[in-house]
């Protein structure tokens, strides 16, 4: 979006403001599904998980991955010209259950779905088949994830090497083992992660096939890196080593899906704020905005992304701090941004800002999340 068009949204709709661009999100899918042309992409929806953008991503062609009974219904909910629920493969062809641990609650209440769920241990294993004894299953591998900006292998992840025993309880209950898969590691800069990732899954399915069972599905999970900045190489360049790798290991016959977040919804988001008080401290020139860490920013602590604050006014620029509103001594912004002399009153954004930040802001000091604006939808 030009910097036009997000000054006549902020001037229409007050500060502080979100603008989630569709076009935007359309073109990141198509790109994604043109790179990558094997695989079907499942959105992580807690990635930002507005309704308008499961429907425009459900139009575009897309499945879902959800990781709690919430977003399995918003998904559930949002996806029109739903077929009757005995459809099951209409169900594990629109959304995947990839959270591997659940409540006994939640997996009652998915039961009825017949749903493609993730487990990664036998106490989960167990679980499902009391309480979710009709969905498939699919095995989520530990693999590594150096160097991504979010790491996932401590916390899930079952190691390779007790794979085949796991899938092979799961038979052995009366529940089948439908597909593996894998999370690098959110942000993932560092491809060789992928390649090494589809190693291990390739070798599980054989060692499963040699014990006797195929498996059908292989999820490469998600991690596709945004460009925040210009030193994160292409989505082309990792594409092209996993369709090389995906070309080498796996028959044709196996199905392949993802489950990007980030890359699909990232760059399609600004944010627009206010700065409404000033200060000089340290003698550095410090700036307060009407968002915060705690709310549209939220991204800087959870997601360890660092946003750039920049203003639609021009004029030289010297090294300024950029606050939040709330009274917490941690909500800064950014530390040292280059940015004009601003007057209180003045407007600035953020770009790349619509994943993992709305979805994880708060009403911490009493500020509402920023308001939410679609265009293009
Ligand atoms: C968060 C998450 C994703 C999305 O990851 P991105 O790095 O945003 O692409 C995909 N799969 C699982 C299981 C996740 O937890």
């Amino acid at each position: 979006m030009t910097k036009r068009e997000l000054l006549a949204v902020a001037r229409r709709h007050g500060t502080p403001v979100v603008v989630i661009d569709h076009d935007a999100i359309r073109r990141n899918y198509a790109s994604f599904r043109r790179r990558l042309p094997k695989v079907q992409a499942y959105y992580a929806v807690k990635a930002n998980p507005a309704p308008e953008i499961v429907r425009t991503l459900y139009k575009a062609g897309a499945s879902f991955d959800v990781a709690s009974f919430p977003e399995f219904m918003l998904v559930h909910e949002n996806i029109k010209h739903l077929p009757p629920k005995e459809r099951q493969d209409f169900i594990w062809d629109k959304i995947i259950y990839a959270n591997p641990i659940k409540p006994k609650e939640t997996l009652e209440a998915l039961d009825q779905y017949k749903p493609l769920i993730v487990y990664d241990n036998i106490d989960e294993l167990r679980k499902i088949k009391r309480y979710a004894p009709h969905a498939g299953l699919v095995l989520r591998l530990r693999v590594p994830n150096t160097g991504s900006m979010v790491e996932l292998s401590s916390k899930f992840g079952c190691e390779p090497g007790e794979a085949v025993d796991l899938i092979l309880e799961a038979l052995r209950t009366g529940l089948v083992v439908e597909g593996l898969s894998f999370h690098v590691g959110s942000q993932c800069t560092n491809f060789d992660n992928f390649v090494q990732a589809l190693n291990i899954a390739a070798a599980v399915m054989r060692e499963a096939r040699s014990r006797g069972h195929e498996i059908k599905i292989l999820d490469i999970g998600g991690g596709f890196p945004v460009p925040y900045d210009s030193h994160v190489k292409p989505l082309a360049d990792l594409a092209r080593k996993i369709n090389a790798e995906i070309g080498r290991l796996f028959a044709r016959e196996i199905e392949i899906l993802a489950e990007p977040g980030r890359y699909l919804v990232a760059t399609a988001a600004a944010a627009i704020a206010r700065v409404i008080g000033k200060a000089v401290r340290d003698g550095k020139t410090c700036y307060y905005i009407d968002d915060s860490v705690y709310h549209t920013y939220s991204g800087i602590v959870f997601d360890h992304c660092q946003y750039h604050v920049k203003a639609f006014r021009r004029g030289e620029s010297e090294i300024s701090t950029v606050f939040g509103q709330t009274c917490d001594g941690m909500d800064c912004i950014v530390q040292a941004e280059q940015l004009p002399k601003l007057e209180i009153g003045d407007l600035v954004y953020s770009e790349d800002i619509g994943a993992y930040s709305s979805a994880s802001a708060t009403w911490f000091n009493g500020f509402p999340p920023a308001k939410i604006v679609h265009v293009n939808e």
